[in-house]
């Protein structure tokens, strides 16, 4: 990489699967979220977005999303991931691209969908996984969850009828409050390589700012490497100020952020609605640590 390609501002295209097919919940909010966390480090975020019919070729994009919606709505989508998209996902998957999926969009990523009424959704399996609708009479998965994922917390709102059972895939995380998968087993979502399934709604990333820098950390390195990241100022330059700013060493800062490399934000208000969140869920000392970490 020649050394000025660093100065360059930085740039990552996110493919919006199914937008308008595939939005409940304020599933848009993820990509405000990362739209606004790369503008706030001088990162443009381009978004794209890919509707039925539409043909998916990885070398254009740096990250996927795709959202959750209602049966009616991913059947068709389940006849279009095969025909239209399928070999460019995988391909992206296998060259580990980030790909946040989220309910009905994670369900069409592992191997089937068994909804209540009519017949099975042929699903990737991308997640050795599989989900089936209980009927009708039995409760859907409703409420807000707290799941613990890489020695932290992740919240979010869940609503979806269908249980998901993990064959061989690690899950995204242990349910703490909610039901997660399938109220059974304590998973919450899936991971294969950078591909994270989740029910997490709510929008999931407003209220996680340290997932949402993951996944963003994941695109810059996939694409332009660490040396580009620590060549460049605008990540790494003033951890020594925030550090000294909140009365931390960086050392204890890197361990509470999730994305070392990445300039750390001013994230008080995404912390206390992760911490409320949590209170409201009964997980107080959880909440505590989440304040006394993140204090402003
Ligand atoms: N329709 C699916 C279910 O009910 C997914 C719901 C969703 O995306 N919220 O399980």
């Amino acid at each position: 990489m020649s050394p000025n390609t660093t100065q360059q501002p930085l740039t990552l295209t996110l493919g919006h699967l199914y937008p308008d097919q595939l939005n409940l919940y304020g599933d848009r909010g993820n990509i405000l979220t990362l739209r606004r966390r790369c503008q706030l480090r001088g990162i443009e975020l381009r978004v794209v977005g890919l509707g039925v019919g539409d043909a998916l070729a990885p070398d254009e994009y740096d990250m996927l999303f795709i959202g959750g919606g209602q049966d009616k709505e991913q059947a068709p989508v389940a006849d279009d991931l095969h025909e239209m998209k399928g070999i460019g996902l995988w391909a992206a998957i296998e060259d580990d691209m980030p790909v946040l999926a989220v309910c009905g969009g994670y369900q069409l990523l592992a191997h089937y969908y068994r909804p209540a009424e009519g017949p099975d959704m042929r699903g990737l399996g991308v997640f050795d996984a599989w989900t089936e609708h209980k009927g009708t009479k039995v409760p859907r998965c409703i409420g807000n969850v707290a799941i613990s994922w890489n020695g932290q917390t992740l919240v979010g709102f869940e609503n979806h009828g269908g249980r998901t059972y993990l064959g061989t895939a690690k899950p995204l995380g242990k349910v703490l409050k909610g039901n997660g998968n399938n109220a059974e087993d304590q998973t919450e979502g899936a991971i294969y390589r950078h591909a994270y399934g989740t029910y997490l709604h709510g929008s999931l990333l407003p209220k996680n700012p340290h997932f949402a820098d993951h996944l963003i950390e994941l695109a810059l390195q996939r694409k332009y490497g660490d040396r580009a990241i620590t060549e460049n100022d605008l990540f790494n330059g003033n951890h020594t100020n925030k550090a000294a700013e909140i009365g931390a060493t960086v050392l204890e800062l890197q361990k509470t952020t999730v994305s070392p490399l990445l300039t750390p934000l001013e994230d008080s208000l995404e912390w206390e609605a992760h911490a409320s969140m949590l209170e409201r869920l009964g997980l107080y000392s959880e909440a505590a640590t989440i304040l006394r970490t993140h204090k402003s």
